[in-house]
């Protein structure tokens, strides 16, 4: 476990999309261990609120958990306004519920594609709106927006994927663009391959398709990277807090790979 530093986000007001699992999860302790007040937003309701009541308790924090769809434009406008009648506030956002489908090319129907853009990139582009008259308000924010190194390159049967990741990193700098007269930055995160739900169930169909057993693909994407292994949620963490904190408070536009190096390869 990375150091944290108790106070750096005290009583600030961060918001995690996606936060039930995963990464999300990893990002919402984290905050939570550094003093943030901290809203869950998430599909998967029950879940959500457990991750928010449990972080309350062991950080003496307020959480809160806000059970939504990142893409439903009119929802997420009500859970800014129902976050700011709450905490008055919202001083980081961070833009990381997404899908992962992995389809080949001429197999991949119109429904999956428009499900993929719908989460991966219009989620992030509504909730970003409904965010941004709040930080520019208060001349202050930081919104951080999870890419992947799939948006850099190109991975096989990911055409969705791959470019929805691609577009996040291009909002990300038009939107840095506009907010930065108003001392909000917006920075993208690139992981490389991280070992949550996500890429078990990547493994799990990769395998399924290659007739290999269970895990062969992680074996085999840990041998390929320089760092010899996969990363950690919290190795993101340390990332995406790094980006909300005082320290970057001239980083603007950028995307950030945190990949062991496996897209120098
Ligand atoms: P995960 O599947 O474990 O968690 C994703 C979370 O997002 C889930 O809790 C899910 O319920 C939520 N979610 C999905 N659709 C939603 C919607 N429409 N509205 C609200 N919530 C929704 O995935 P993860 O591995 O933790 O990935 C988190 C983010 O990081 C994703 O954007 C993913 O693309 C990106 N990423 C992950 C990896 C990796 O190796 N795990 C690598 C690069 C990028």
């Amino acid at each position: 476990m990375t150091d944290t530093h108790p106070t750096r986000f005290k009583d600030q007001v961060v918001v995690i999309t996606g936060g039930a699992q995963g990464l999300g999860e990893a990002f919402a302790r984290r905050f939570a261990a550094e003093g943030a007040r901290v809203v869950i937003i998430d599909l998967q309701c029950e879940k959500c609120e457990q991750l928010a009541a449990q972080l309350g308790r062991a950080y003496g924090v307020e959480t809160m958990a806000i059970s939504t769809n990142v893409a439903d434009h009119d929802a997420m406008q009500q859970a800014v306004s129902d976050i700011c009648r709450a905490f008055g506030r919202v001083d980081v956002w961070v833009n990381n519920a997404g899908i992962y489908r992995g389809t080949p090319l001429e197999q991949l129907d119109m429904n999956e594609w428009h499900l993929m853009i719908e989460v991966n990139y219009t989620g992030v582009f509504v909730c970003t709106k409904a965010v941004a008259p709040v930080m520019r308000r208060q001349r202050y924010g930081r919104i951080i927006n999870m890419s992947s190194i799939a948006g850099r390159t190109g991975f096989k049967n990911s055409v969705a994927y791959c470019s929805n990741k691609a577009a996040v990193i291009g909002l990300t700098r038009a939107t840095a663009m506009d907010l930065a007269p108003f001392g909000v930055t917006v920075n993208a995160v690139c992981p490389g391959s991280i070992l949550t739900d996500m890429l078990r169930k990547v493994d799990a169909e990769i395998c399924r398709n290659e007739g290999w057993p269970v895990g062969t693909h992680i074996a085999r994407k840990a041998e390929q990277i320089p760092m010899g292994r996969l990363g950690t949620p919290d190795e993101v963490a340390s990332v995406v807090t790094f980006l909300a904190s005082p320290d970057a408070s001239y980083v603007t536009g950028q995307s950030i790979e945190v990949d062991g190096g496996e897209i120098v390869v």
